[in-house]
């Protein structure tokens, strides 16, 4: 009954990339109740955080004054009582707060120059908070050396993607499925981490349409699948190359397309002569009949679809893996029709935006490349005489290295946790303890604040107004349904405070000045415009016209690339950087769950969520359970060459037996403790997904 509440607004989830657009019920300035409207992405429907998941923002954790490390504060380490800091920390006012950062980032930049101080910014704040925080980054201290966590999750997709067709956001929503005959998933796992999502691939299986899943691991989709392929982790190139060596050798290829809009076939195809089906199903370990079926049905679909997600991206092959998804797909032809397309599915609820917003080392907003210099020369002139470092910066693992190295000695991290979310995370940790200045700003005190200097606090999304771009390339307003905590501030009005503190000269006084300040350099937003979306709620990009809610499908004409055509690039099989032996036997995977959001600062304050999952868990197939001799809601120790740690171990027939699945949700038994830094050489992702372990009863 409306009566129960005193408003109602609508805005967009706060975890994963779908996007689902939310109506938050607000009773005494508290959201009491979320429930689904009929957004693009979710037609009215949402999943389980989306629809439990909201009051950790209410959560006597939330950081609500500015703290400030006391002088007397223990050493710098994971430590604090995130309900009791003030051992280590003391309130102060924002102005005593915001100096004491900006003079702390500002000195070291007099003392050491601006490439002491680098910046990690969110894929958790809105597009106009993460093209600010990119901007001060360049700005005030003149380089590039500013990243987000697409770092860790979909960076070679983009690689491959931007190297291949021209272009890193998907070609097609996920919602095409509707249009499509044959879809694959493969390195995703969408009923838990997609569940919208997914929802619409299961109406897809069910209306008849061929459901491809190829994962290491089982899943809830193996119900809805006409093939499911479980194949040995890493050997994803290995599967692909067979399965497009089929398409070749039995000429299955649209050969008009290929003409028509690629280049690179002719080597491509002779590369993908080795790699029969019968040799690759041996490095994979299924059998060959099953990837010539896979083979045939994808290249003889009408319409077909390829959506990849974290298990495609996160290896050191990872770049190499996408690289094959986009051949497989222009093999058949399968882009630019409706029912066709390339689709990561991304992971957290802007990362595309933060992405296109310029919140990466490499490029400007849009992607514009910073070694050219007309890409430079449009930013200096709307920047106001700003010269742009020509040098691509460092990406965030390698600002870690840098920063262990004592070479980067200030940091201003905005709503990431890298103590949580980095690989061999004890390094980060140690690299964290290192910086002579760390300025963190967050709504809860994260792991990563406990070796702050300065700690600002934030907004949650509720609480604030501003845009957000999810997997579809759906640009959406996210409405302020609540006033933020205590003192809390909106995340754009500190990164303004902070900039000004740093010497420069801005004077935004709205998101929406930010936005139209965007506007200007990026051809995405191109007839997107800040009243379309208070009015129509989402517009996708590209928007050909005012009324045109954007294009679904993109690339049908030809790709943003040298004469409009797409490239194969071939792939070798490389094995995982770290692989399995006599006192590390078994293959360590890490991802998400359900009910848990990433690092679990939001999710593990979140009463619903946290009541369904309580507790740090792994999963075993029941026979690796037996012969360790542990029973099911038992306790196991991981050990790898970094770390261990013990965790409650589940029976799971849908992991290998000589494998482990671990969430990295749980700061008790952090998964990235144990996971190898090792990084794709292209889009510097490290390999969480493979590591090799040791599995003991403890
Ligand atoms: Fe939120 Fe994603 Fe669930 Fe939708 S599918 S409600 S965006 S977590």
């Amino acid at each position: 009954d409306s009566k129960d509440f005193d408003d109602e607004v609508s805005s967009i989830c706060p975890f994963c990339g779908v996007g689902c657009q939310v109506s938050l019920k607000v009773k005494d300035g508290a959201i009491v109740k979320a429930d689904g409207i009929n957004g693009p992405a979710n037609e009215g429907r949402l999943c389980v955080k989306g629809r439990f998941g909201f009051d950790y923002i209410h959560h006597p954790h939330r950081l609500t004054k500015p703290l400030i490390r006391r002088d007397d504060a223990p050493e710098k380490g994971l430590n604090v009582d995130p309900g009791n800091p003030w051992t280590h920390f003391r309130e102060a006012t924002w102005e005593e707060a915001l100096d004491a950062a900006a003079h702390g980032l500002g000195d070291l930049r007099s003392f050491y120059g601006g490439k002491s101080v680098a910046g990690f910014g969110s894929a958790k704040c809105t597009n106009e908070e993460a093209y600010l925080f990119q901007k001060l980054i360049r700005q005030a201290f003149g380089h590039n050396n500013v990243d987000h966590c697409t770092r860790l999750c979909h960076a070679s997709s983009v690689a491959a993607m931007m190297e291949n067709i021209g272009s890193g956001a998907v070609t097609a929503t996920f919602n095409e499925i509707e249009n499509a005959d044959v879809a694959i998933v493969i390195g995703a796992n969408p009923t838990e981490n997609h569940p919208v999502a997914a929802t619409f691939f299961k109406q897809f299986a069910k209306r008849g349409g061929e459901l491809i899943v190829l994962d290491p691991r089982g899943q809830a989709l193996k119900r809805h699948a006409a093939h499911m392929l479980q194949f040995r982790p890493g050997t994803d190139v290995a599967l692909l190359n067979g399965i497009m060596n089929v398409i070749v050798e039995e000429k299955l290829y649209d050969r008009q397309y290929i003409e028509g809009f690629t280049e690179g076939f002719f080597e491509f195809r002779e590369h993908i002569r080795a790699f029969t089906p019968e040799r690759m199903a041996e490095l994979c370990g299924i059998e060959a009949a099953q990837i010539r079926a896979v083979a045939r049905s994808f290249a003889r679909a009408r319409a077909g679809m390829i959506f990849w997600g974290m298990g495609v991206s996160q290896h050191i092959h990872g770049t190499d893996n996408a690289r094959c998804l986009i051949s497989l797909a222009l093999l058949c032809g399968h882009v630019g029709r409706p029912g066709t397309g390339l689709h990561p599915l991304r992971g957290q609820n802007n990362v595309q935006g933060a992405s296109d917003a310029g919140l990466i080392p490499q490029v400007l907003p849009d992607y514009q490349n910073v070694t050219d210099p007309e890409v430079r020369e449009l930013f200096r002139h709307i920047w106001k005489g700003t010269q742009i470092d020509a040098t691509p910066g460092l990406t965030v693992v390698e600002i870690m290295d840098r920063v262990y190295r004592g070479e980067i000695r200030g940091m201003y991290i905005l709503g990431e946790n890298p103590a949580m979310s980095d690989p061999d995370v004890e390094h980060a940790r140690k690299a964290l303890a290192h910086l002579d200045h760390l300025v963190v700003q967050d709504i809860f005190l994260t792991e990563t604040a406990n070796y702050a200097d300065v700690i600002l606090p934030a907004s949650a999304f509720p609480e604030k107004t501003g845009t957000v771009t999810n997997t579809n390339r759906q640009v959406q307003m996210g409405r302020k349904a609540v006033d933020a905590p205590g003192e809390a501030r909106e995340d754009w009005r500190i990164i303004v405070d902070m900039a000004n503190r740093l010497g420069l000269d801005w004077d935004y006084d709205t998101p929406r000045m930010v936005f139209n300040e965007m506007k200007m350099s990026m051809r995405s937003l191109h007839h997107i415009t800040w009243s379309r979306l208070e009015n129509e709620g989402a517009v996708t990009y590209p928007s050909l016209s005012n009324d045109d809610p954007g294009q679904p499908i993109v690339f049908g004409d030809g790709f943003p690339r040298r004469a409009g055509r797409a490239m194969f690039t071939p792939a070798r099989v490389t094995p995982p950087a770290e692989v399995p032996d006599e006192r590390y036997p078994m293959i360590l995977t890490t991802g998400r769950q359900l009910e848990h959001w990433h690092t679990g600062s939001m999710t593990r304050r979140a009463s619903v969520l946290d009541a369904v999952e309580p507790e740090a868990n792994c999963s075993l197939h029941p026979k690796t359970l037996r012969k360790l001799g542990v029973e099911p809601g038992g306790h196991v120790r991981l050990t790898t060459r970094r770390g261990t740690i013990t965790v409650m171990a589940r029976a799971d027939r849908a992991v290998a037996e000589d494998m482990v699945f671990l969430p990295f949700a749980y700061v008790e038994a952090a998964a990235n403790i144990l996971t190898n830094a090792a990084l794709d050489p292209y889009g510097k992702i490290p390999e969480f997904k493979f590591a090799a372990v040791r599995v003991e009863n403890p």
